[in-house]
């Protein structure tokens, strides 16, 4: 299992990949090419995530009970995005992950996923700002808590884009209820770091676990 190519290391050493026994879910959180470079509304580095991304799925899948992907998905989202004065950068933004377009869809290293039955696709933000994955429903109209609660999820992994933000907001509202929750930077990147080190500082505090990106490189 999981067996070591050549040339390649292992993202995380096996043991810390949660204790035995425990139903762990992997939230991948708003990895669409709207958020990467190129994108309407591109995270430094974004692009990298995805393909890191799509390697540690390739690596760890079998450790995760469940595998969520969440996207923005918006349609009218009110004054989530700016008017004519502009994008503030804070509460106002850049019109990105307009529902129906190729930049909303999950990003084409993951777009696999698309297919597999066993991953639950979350969209978020038709009607509203919606960083958090727990303000999203599935394709059955489920909100995320209750598909996370119908697989007797205990734990759950965050990664993705944008770490200060939908990443942030999607793990605090995990934490908040109730599940062990950790945020594996190596597989997030953030607007500014800045933002990333405030939304980390505040994560700690509520419990969360930030897996420093130094630690996921097995150091
Ligand atoms: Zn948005």
């Amino acid at each position: 299992m999981n067996a070591q190519t050549p040339g390649t290391t292992p993202v995380l050493p096996t043991e810390d990949l949660g204790r035995t026994g425990e139903r762990r879910a992997l939230l991948v959180v708003d990895v669409q090419p709207t958020f990467c470079e190129g994108g309407e509304l591109p995270v430094p580095g974004g692009e990298a995530v995805a393909l890191a991304v799509a390697q540690y799925l390739h690596e760890h899948r079998d450790r995760y009970s469940l595998l969520v992907t969440t996207q923005d998905w918006h349609v009218d989202p009110g004054d989530h995005f700016a008017g004519p004065q502009g994008p503030d950068y804070v509460d106002t933004w850049p019109p990105h992950g307009l529902a129906g377009t190729p930049g909303a869809e999950l990003h084409p290293a993951l777009s696999h996923l698309n297919a597999d039955p066993q991953v639950v696709q979350v969209r978020k933000g038709h009607h509203s700002a919606a960083y958090s994955g727990f303000e999203g429903i599935d394709p059955q109209g489920r909100p995320l808590e209750e598909v996370l609660a119908s697989h007797r999820i205990e734990a759950v992994d965050v990664v993705g884009l944008a770490s200060g933000h939908c990443v942030a907001a999607t793990a605090l509202d995990a934490a908040d209820r109730g599940l062990r929750t950790r945020v594996l930077a190596r597989l997030t990147a953030g607007v500014t770091p800045e933002s990333e080190a405030r939304a980390f500082g505040k994560l700690r505090e509520a419990g969360v676990e930030i897996r420093s990106r130094d630690e996921q490189n097995g150091n």
